[in-house]
Formats: structure tokens, C-alpha cells, sequence
């Protein structure tokens, strides 16, 4: 991990905030932000992004973890998967462990209500995983909001899509807590042109 003093310095001429800001050595095509409470907050930024990213991408990209951690997303972030996390030992190492161990002794008329209730477990913890999703989505789009209006919409499309091509197309794709480029950019009511984006 190596500290990295001119965005460190930027991040506090440009919001009047100290946060740490360093690269992680390993090959990691990415950044994020860590911490909940404000003096042990960081942003980590991966090697191939200090490597391949302008100084203006990359302060682009650093500008949307900053939005995390100013809208106070890792506590949030952290609340959640606590309920997410608290929500599957409830449903699976207690009550499904429970119900298993038990349904043997249970009379038979019992069995189709212990299904139900397993089943409504399952759907209980499909909805918290699903919930989760939900959240960091939403999260992703206000650090995007964040970003944009600290940098300027164009400047941060165009970090994004740079960042894409180091992440090999992720962004674009997306997953389950983040949006797929195209919404991303939609999102910051950026419109690309003639521009081929894939979805
Ligand atoms: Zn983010």
C-alpha cells in the first residue's frame, strides 16, 4: 500500500476534508472507499488505475468515493449487510437447523406447515439479499451524482468509460450492487452521442 499525496491533496483543496488516500499495490482494477467513522476513512485506489488512468480520470473516479464516504455510504452499506448478514444466521443456522433437526419427531399433519415456513424463509432471505442490491445501486448513483456535478458530467463519462476499458468491460455489464454503465451514465444525464456503448 503506498500513500498517495498529490490526490490526498486534492481531495482536501477541492472538498476542505482529510482522507487518506492509497494504492494498493496488488493488480486490483478498481477503487473503493473503507471506513465508517471519518478518521479512519480511506480511499484505495488499484494499481492499474494509478497506472492507466489520466490525473483527471483518476481524480474523477477518486471524486465518486469521496461521494461515498461524504453521503456517509460505508455506514449505511454497513447497516445493511449487518441486517443482511443477521437475517441469514436468523433464517438458515437457526431456525432451517432447527426445523431439520426436529421435523422427524413432528407429527406428519405439521410437515407441509414446516415447508411453508421454510420456504417463506428462503423468500425472506432472497428479499434481504435482494434489498442489498437494492441499496448499493442506489448508493452507486448518488456517488455518481457526486462525482459528476465535482467534475463536471463529461469529465466523469469519460472517466467511467476509461475505467471500463481497464475493468475489461465490467462496468458495463454491471452486477447485483452495481448499475451497468449505460444506466450510470443516464444517470448523470449524460447522453452518448453516436457513441456504441454495450449494455
Ligand atoms: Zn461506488
Amino acid at each position: 500500500m503506498r500513500d498517495c499525496k498529490e490526490i490526498k491533496q486534492w481531495v482536501r483543496n477541492k472538498y476542505g476534508k482529510d482522507i487518506q488516500v492509497y494504492i494498493y499495490k496488488e493488480a486490483l482494477p478498481n477503487a473503493v472507499a473503507i471506513g465508517v467513522i471519518p478518521p479512519f476513512q480511506a480511499i484505495i485506489v488499484g494499481r492499474p488505475l494509478w497506472e492507466q488512468l489520466s490525473p483527471d480520470d483518476l481524480r474523477a473516479i477518486v471524486s465518486h468515493e469521496v461521494g461515498h464516504l461524504f453521503h456517509n455510504h460505508t455506514f449505511i452499506l454497513y447497516l445493511s449487510s449487518l441486517l443482511s448478514a443477521i437475517l441469514f444466521i436468523v433464517s438458515h443456522f437457526i431456525l432451517y437447523e432447527y426445523i431439520q433437526e426436529y421435523s422427524e419427531k413432528l407429527p406428519d399433519y405439521l410437515i407441509p406447515m414446516i415447508i411453508g415456513l421454510e420456504a417463506g424463509l428462503l423468500a425472506l432471505l432472497t428479499w434481504g439479499l435482494f434489498h442489498q442490491g437494492v441499496v448499493e445501486r442506489r448508493l452507486e448513483y448518488a456517488a455518481d451524482h457526486f462525482a459528476a456535478k465535482s467534475v463536471g458530467v463529461e469529465n466523469y463519462a469519460k472517466a467511467l468509460k476509461n475505467l471500463d476499458s481497464i475493468m475489461k468491460g465490467a462496468l458495463s455489464k454491471g452486477s447485483l450492487s452495481h448499475p451497468s454503465l449505460l444506466k450510470r451514465l443516464k444517470n448523470i444525464g449524460y447522453s452518448p452521442s453516436n457513441e456504441s456503448l454495450r449494455v
